[in-house]
């Protein structure tokens, strides 16, 4: 993996052990516990003191800075629903039971969240980092006036804007398994921002949209990028498509710093999604991510098998700083084996045989979909 990846520069780390403090509800895929599972792995590993590396403790955003994207009737909203009693207007606004639950301290997790993201954006705008990783952040469904998606505030957004008010341009990649709509949605009409998403297929998976042919507004086409799957399809597949699809439009677009979204729920544990990836094909997806930014914020996503959880953002973030890590989980990560039952004790997955009707399925579509996005993408980029 290493191998693959430039040689280390100044990184940055972002974190709250605050997060422990929140749930959003026994019954909920989205585990808060993921996050300290992965702290616990990356230390383990001694990923948490590395040479050129930082450790910052996410601090919440102010209401300011959330309304840069959100609507100040929705922020107040969210703001009474801390409480964790809905507010009336809650269902208006997304929230209620179901995806994006009122629970005690839902606007104080939401800012937090956003306020780390926010913090890796500015310690790459401000040149304190090269690379910048806040692995709970990514929560990309957020509207502008509404909850979606398990995301209240949508973090990725306002990394975006704080690297934008810096004069810099970007470029979004998202790999989650999800359409990363909400982003889509904040720049559909900005040509100096390009999004790119990879996700099954919308016909498939929430939230049901993300095809080739949203590609931007009038005064922006070509610019919203979007790379549907079929169920099942294995790494192999993904990473021969996003070979087609991504470094070139990087190369044209230049930006001068990538925001990546690595949701780890393309899995093929996944239990919310049908795609079928390795830990080892959405590592090499970030090593291929970190290759191609000149700088990089990069942050978490979804992933609800938590053990691909830690073990992929330990990948990630080793990869960011050029680290090798060895294929067997450290001993002293021994006590969460257990608990959170991993089936073995290594970082990356063994080989999986998918019926090959299956596999030429996945396959077929693919082709079609990244026949598509040249068609309808490229000629906007001179390609
Ligand atoms: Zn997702």
């Amino acid at each position: 993996m290493a191998s693959m990846t430039s040689p280390p520069r100044k990184t940055a780390l972002v974190h709250s052990h605050a997060f422990d403090r929140f749930d959003y509800g026994a019954q909920h895929p989205l585990r808060m516990e993921r996050l300290g599972l992965t702290w616990r792995l990356m230390e383990a590993y001694g990923l948490i003191r590395l040479p050129h590396a930082t450790v910052f403790t996410s601090e919440p955003a102010d209401e300011r800075d959330i309304v840069a994207l959100h609507t100040q009737s929705y922020v107040d909203v969210l703001k009474a629903a801390n409480t964790g009693e809905a507010p009336r207007a809650a269902s208006l606004h997304g929230l209620g039971p179901g995806d994006n639950p009122v629970f005690p301290g839902v606007w104080d997790v939401a800012r937090l969240i956003a306020g780390g993201s926010r913090l890796a954006a500015e310690l790459v705008a401000r040149g304190e980092a090269d690379r910048a990783f806040h692995f709970a952040g990514g929560l990309h469904h957020a509207m502008h006036n509404r909850a979606s998606g398990f995301c209240y505030v949508n973090d990725a957004v306002l990394a975006i804007l704080t690297l934008r008010s810096a004069g810099l341009r970007v470029a979004y990649v998202d790999i989650d398994a999800h359409h990363g709509d909400g982003v889509q949605a904040a720049f559909y009409d900005d040509p100096d921002v390009l999004t790119i998403s990879t996700h099954e297929r919308g016909e498939r998976l929430f939230p049901g949209t993300g095809f080739v042919q949203e590609s931007g507004g009038a005064g922006a086409l070509g610019y919203s990028v979007n790379l549907p799957l079929e169920a099942y399809t294995e790494s192999e597949d993904f990473l021969a498509a996003f070979e087609h699809v991504v470094p070139p439009l990087l190369r044209a677009f230049r930006p001068d710093v990538v925001v990546a979204q690595l949701g780890v729920d393309a899995h093929l544990t996944d239990p919310l999604t049908h795609l079928a990836l390795d830990v080892q094909g959405f590592a090499r997806a970030v090593a291929r991510i970190v290759e191609l930014s000149p700088k990089l914020v990069a942050l978490g996503g979804g992933g609800y098998d938590l053990r691909n959880v830690a073990r992929g953002w330990s990948a990630a973030w080793a990869i960011i700083n050029g680290v090798e890590l060895p294929p067997s989980l450290p001993a002293s990560f021994a006590p969460d084996l257990r608990r959170f039952d991993f089936e073995g004790n290594t970082l990356w997955d063994a080989p999986v045989e998918l019926p090959a009707p299956v596999r030429e399925r996945a396959h077929t579509y693919v082709t079609t979909q990244v026949a598509a996005v040249q068609r309808v993408i490229f000629p906007h980029h001179g390609l």
